[in-house]
C-alpha cells in the first residue's frame, strides 16, 4: 500500500515548526526520523494533510550536560545516543538500554523524541525515561512546557502531546552516587521489539533493595513505575530465591493479555524471570 497525498513542509526553525502544526490542526504531523510514521503513512494508519519535518532544526539537537542533568535533544539518533561519551560516563544505563532498540539502519535514523512521541509500550526509551525520572520538554505556540516522563505517556500509543505541541529534548538527572542500575528483555531476535523487559534504578543496603523503581516495556499498555512490584522488593535482600513469590504484585503492574502468537501467561513468566535476573545481576560487577 502507498501513503495518501500530504503537503510536505520543512521550517526553518522551531517557532515555523509549532506555528504550521497549530495553523493545520490534528491534521499536520511531526515527522523526525520517520522510522515508525513512515510505516504508518504507508499502512495509512496515519492519514496527515501536512508533514512538518523537523529532523534538521538545530534547536531540537545535541546533548549536553548541565547543571547534573543529561539534556538530550528530542531529534538526537538512537546511535548518536549511544556512542555520546558524556552519556557513556553519566548515565551509563541509557546506552545499555538503547543498544537494543531495532537494528543500526533504525538507529542511524530514529530518534529519542520520535520514540517518546509515538509511545510505543514495548520501546526502550519510555521506559529508560520514566525509570530515570526524566523530564520532557514541550514546545508550542504558547511557549514550553516541562512535563514529567512518568506523566507524559498515558495510555498506548498516546501522550500528553497536545496536537501543536514538538519535543525539544528530555533531560535525565544524572543518578545520585550509590544508584545502580540494571535492565533486560528478551526479544525474539536481537532488534525485535521485547517481548517483556525492564529498567531498574534502586539504592542497594546491606544486600537489601531500598526504595527500587521498576518500569516494564512491553508488559503494560504504557511505561509507568511498576508502583506493585517496587513495593513488593522494597527491603527485599538479594539475591532473590526461587521462593520469592512476587507474582501477585507482578499481575496488577503487567497485565497481560493473551495475543496471537503468545499467552499472557506466559510474557508473565517471562517478565517474572527477568525480574530475578536483572535484580540479582545488579551487585555483580557490569
Ligand atoms: C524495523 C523496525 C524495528 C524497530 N525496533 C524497535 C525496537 O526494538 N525498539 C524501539 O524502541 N523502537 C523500535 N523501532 C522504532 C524506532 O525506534 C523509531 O525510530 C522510533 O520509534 C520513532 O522515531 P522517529 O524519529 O523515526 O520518529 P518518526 O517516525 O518521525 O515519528 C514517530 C511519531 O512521533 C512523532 N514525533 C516525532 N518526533 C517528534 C517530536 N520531536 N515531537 C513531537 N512529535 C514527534 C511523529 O509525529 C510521529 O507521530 C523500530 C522501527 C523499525 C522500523
Amino acid at each position: 500500500m502507498k501513503a495518501r497525498g500530504f503537503r510536505y513542509y520543512r521550517p526553518g526553525s522551531l517557532k515555523e515548526a509549532v506555528h504550521a502544526l497549530r495553523d493545520t490542526g490534528p491534521d499536520a504531523v511531526a515527522m523526525a526520523g520517520g522510522q515508525s510514521l513512515l510505516a504508518a503513512l504507508n499502512m495509512r494508519l496515519s492519514n496527515p494533510s501536512l508533514i512538518v519535518d523537523i529532523g534538521d532544526l538545530p534547536e531540537l539537537q545535541g546533548i549536553e550536560e548541565v547543571d547534573g542533568v543529561v539534556r538530550i535533544g528530542a531529534t538526537t539518533r538512537h546511535a548518536d545516543i549511544l556512542r555520546n561519551a558524556v552519556i557513556g560516563k553519566r548515565v551509563p544505563l541509557i546506552c545499555e538500554v538503547g543498544s537494543h532498540i531495532a537494528h543500526a539502519a533504525v538507529r542511524n535514523r530514529g530518534t529519542i523524541g520520535g520514540s517518546l512521541a509515538y509511545a510505543d509500550p514495548a520501546a526502550e526509551w519510555p521506559a529508560a525515561m520514566v525509570a530515570l525520572q526524566a523530564s520532557v520538554i514541550l514546545a508550542s505556540p504558547r511557549g514550553e512546557r516541562v512535563i514529567p516522563a512518568e506523566q507524559f505517556f498515558v495510555g498506548l500509543l498516546e501522550t500528553a502531546l497536545e496536537s501543536d505541541e514538538i519535543i525539544v529534548r528530555v533531560d535525565v538527572p544524572i543518578p545520585a552516587s550509590g544508584i545502580i542500575t540494571g535492565f533486560g528483555e528478551l526479544a525474539r531476535r536481537h532488534g525485535d521489539f521485547a517481548i517483556a523487559g525492564l529498567v531498574v534504578c534502586t539504592l542497594i543496603d546491606k544486600h537489601k533493595l531500598i526504595d527500587p523503581r521498576i518500569v516494564y516495556l512491553g508488559c503494560s499498555e504504557y511505561a509507568r513505575p511498576a508502583v506493585n512490584m517496587m513495593r513488593a522488593l522494597d527491603q527485599m535482600e538479594i539475591p532473590l530465591s526461587n521462593a520469592a513469590n512476587f507474582a501477585d504484585a507482578l499481575r496488577k503492574d503487567a497485565p497481560s493479555n493473551d495475543v496471537p502468537g503468545l499467552r499472557g501467561e506466559t510474557r508473565q513468566k517471562i517478565a517474572e524471570v527477568l525480574t530475578r535476573r536483572v535484580i540479582n545481576s545488579l551487585e555483580r560487577p557490569k
